[in-house]
């Protein structure tokens, strides 16, 4: 394997070259979040449609109140009340108001509206207290969007606001790029369910649900297709059911253990492969490939490589899968906290908790490192890259690392 064995650099690449976008497809403004939207949004009608008041208070020609005061208030006549949703059915004419609600359309005559808290409601007339500028208090029709606007363009990745803005719009459903569907299965004669009993030699299944949690993380809802014992037959019938999705992700069994078929089951059923091997630790076995339109990621088994390996690896291609523009996410430089040495050649990923102090990200090891350890995933937000070769680093170097989750940055 080590003849063969590319930078984790490289080995992206391989992977982003082969994930390619997938079509579009019309969803509801419910189920869109995180998605990449694929049409330009433009605006059939300006938001707000209408001139409108931007507080609770009176509209009034503003020339009405030129003279108003605190001590010499400007009487009017009020001669109608707007609740939002209701547009006048007359204008106002001169020394006339109206009372009106936020958001409720201006009527026709009036240019400002005063606040409640500078007039005086005498039912139906109103002292006004204070002059006011043509335009105060009123939201313009189109302030916030012009009719014809392209509001939103394609390719960009919806937040609630994007959601938000859509709906002002009046668009119930829209294209965006649809998720992958994604297989997981679990390999290797030692996995009971997590629901079963250990019998001797067992160990539970975690990988199964630790990668669901990541694709769920994506918004992608991937398939447990189960566990396989290490026998090539049934191996290679479940791999067969895996092809028929956009993504498999298998774990365990990729290794050069005597059991480890993984790699003979994907050349067997025509997986074209495009990398095996990245130098990295943990993670080094990761066999990629791909059949017709189906990604085939042969993760190794190890709790922590698998893990790290779908950080890396998996979801960048399931990213760019899903139409996003930008699918690897920018690395930081941080001060190590300890000496961490790798102990060969290949790039030592170290999963660190991180956290800001005076503009400068720090890391530290978040305790043991073995690839079956998964409690050092636990409260770790970032991973850490710490160059192979005897070198390593000191206390108080800088290192690139990859924060994993933005919840979780005290000192
Ligand atoms: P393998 O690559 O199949 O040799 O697996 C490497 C290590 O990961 C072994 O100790 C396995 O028992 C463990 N392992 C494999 N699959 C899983 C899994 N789904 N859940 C937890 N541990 C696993
Ligand atoms: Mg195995």
């Amino acid at each position: 394997m080590s003849a063969k064995m590319i930078s984790i650099e490289e080995a992206r690449a391989r992977i982003l070259a082969a994930a390619i976008p997938l079509p579009a497809e019309e969803r509801p403004l419910t189920e869109v979040l995180n998605s990449v939207l694929a049409e330009d949004i433009t605006a059939p009608h300006s938001v707000p449609p209408f001139d409108n008041a931007g507080m609770d208070g009176f509209a009034v020609k503003a020339a009405d109140t030129v003279e108003a005061a605190q001590d010499a208030p400007t009487l009017l006549r009020v001669t109608m009340t707007l609740p939002a949703g209701t547009p006048a059915d007359g204008p106002i004419g001169p020394g006339e108001a109206a009372k009106i609600m936020t958001g409720a359309p201006l009527p026709e005559g009036a240019d400002a509206v005063i606040q409640s808290e500078l007039a005086e409601d005498l039912g139906s007339e109103v002292r006004i207290l204070q002059a006011v500028k043509p335009g105060r208090n009123v939201r313009r029709a189109g302030e916030d969007v012009s009719v014809g606007d392209r509001v939103l363009a394609a390719g960009t990745v919806l937040g609630p606001a994007e959601i938000g803005v859509i709906a002002s719009l009046g668009y119930p459903r829209i294209q965006v790029h649809r998720r992958p569907r994604v297989a997981l299965i679990s390999t290797g004669s030692e996995l009971v369910e997590v629901d079963q009993p250990l019998g001797p030699g067992k160990i539970r299944n975690s990988n199964g649900y630790a990668l669901r949690a990541q694709c769920q993380q994506l918004g992608i809802d991937a398939d447990m297709l189960g566990i396989v014992p290490d026998d090539y037959e049934c191996t290679r019938n479940m791999i067969l059911r895996g092809l028929d999705y956009e993504v498999l992700l298998t774990s365990g069994g990729v290794s050069v253990g005597e059991f480890d078929f993984i790699k003979d089951i994907q050349d067997e059923l025509g997986v074209e492969r495009r990398l095996w091997g990245v130098s990295m630790k943990p993670g080094k076995p990761l066999a990629f490939g791909v059949r017709d339109r189906t990604l085939v990621f042969g993760l190794p088994g190890n709790p922590v490589s698998a893990m790290v390996s779908f950080e890396l690896f998996v979801k960048p291609a399931l990213l760019r899968l899903m139409g996003h523009r930008r699918a690897i996410k920018p690395t930081y430089r941080a001060v190590m906290a300890e000496d961490v040495v790798a102990s060969d050649s290949r790039t030592y990923v170290v999963r660190v908790r991180a956290w800001r102090e005076n503009e400068i990200w720090h890391v530290s090891s978040t305790g043991p490192q073995g690839s079956g350890m998964l409690r050092s995933m636990v409260g770790a937000n970032g991973l850490a890259f710490v160059p192979g070769g005897p070198q390593g680093v000191r206390a108080g170097d800088e290192v690139d690392f990859l924060l994993l989750r933005e919840d979780m940055q005290e000192p």
